[in-house]
């Protein structure tokens, strides 16, 4: 049986697959603290089965079995973590691992693989990760950041005032304008109360500010979309995570991308895995690294 982890930055999901079936699945909040993350990890991992494989989605990017934050307000301890090394101990079995979104990407281009051999999976949670396809094959990069998108940079500003720098250290990030973390700060500045990206998206039905912070986000994902498309040729971009899955938020992208001359009109789909695009990747791609 695999155990497929995904780690992100506010959660911390397991599930037990047999055979490309679910048994079990569980989940807990992610602790930013070494300690503390190792709790929670005994915690979720805590199950009655016989592990043969670990497979790992995890933020950040990998190398050698150790996990880095690109933003390390993500994960402050994730500077060199070795969590290859803790779950091979722990489990006393092979361990896979792959960045989230990565994985995720994976796990979406299988089921579409019969009609296509590039995509961009591109997840808007916490952060705003990014995997891709290229001719039928998983691009990792020689230093683990291969679509890492959220940090690439775009011509749209957050609209709060003073939004600092990505968390990465450089100005002008994707994430910085379009992350859930993103989404939350300008909603707080804007409205005068403290929102989170959730709130923001029941308000935009309502309030023209909540709005024109959706739709600017909105338009940030549709400038890197288009920048990928020139820089490595791509036939679909599929969009995930919590905040790409809300309500209306694909659409969104999808108008703000018919703005460009139609050379950039790329389809765009939802994530087929849904909120466990990452945790289902991983899994298969462990599968793939037995044959
Ligand atoms: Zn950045």
């Amino acid at each position: 049986m695999i155990l497929a982890l995904d780690i992100g930055g506010t959660k911390l999901s397991a599930a037990w697959i047999d055979n490309q079936h679910c048994v079990a699945r569980k989940q807990v909040a992610m602790r930013h603290d070494e300690a503390g993350f190792l709790i929670a990890l005994r915690e979720v991992t805590q199950a009655p089965y016989p592990v043969e494989k670990v497979a790992v989605a995890a933020t950040g990017f990998l190398r050698e079995g150790q996990v880095w934050s690109v933003n390390l307000h993500t994960i402050p301890f994730w500077k060199g973590f070795p969590l290859g090394q803790v779950l091979q101990q722990q489990f006393n079995c092979p361990v896979v691992m792959l960045n989230d979104a990565q994985a995720a990407a994976w796990g979406e281009f299988l089921p579409r693989q019969s009609r296509l051999s590039s995509l961009l999976f591109i997840t808007l949670s916490t952060g705003v990760g990014g995997g891709l396809i290229c001719d039928g094959e998983l691009r990792i990069g020689s230093h683990g950041l291969a679509g890492h998108i959220g940090h690439a940079t775009v011509n749209v500003r957050p609209l709060d005032a003073q939004p600092g720098n990505c968390g990465c250290g450089r100005e002008g990030c994707l994430e910085h304008v379009a992350s859930g973390t993103a989404l939350a700060r300008q909603a707080s500045a804007l409205l005068g109360r403290p929102l989170d990206s959730r709130q923001l998206f029941i308000l935009a039905a309502t309030d023209p500010q909540a709005e024109a912070i959706l739709n600017n986000a909105a338009r940030a994902v549709a400038q890197a979309i288009a920048d990928t498309l020139m820089v490595v040729d791509i036939e679909e971009v599929v969009i995930g995570g919590s905040v790409g899955l809300a309500e209306g938020m694909l659409q969104r992208i999808r108008l703000a991308l018919e703005t460009f001359p139609a050379l950039f009109h790329l389809p765009l789909t939802a994530a087929l895995g849904g909120g466990d695009a990452g945790l289902l990747g991983a899994a298969a791609w462990a599968q793939r690294q037995t044959r």
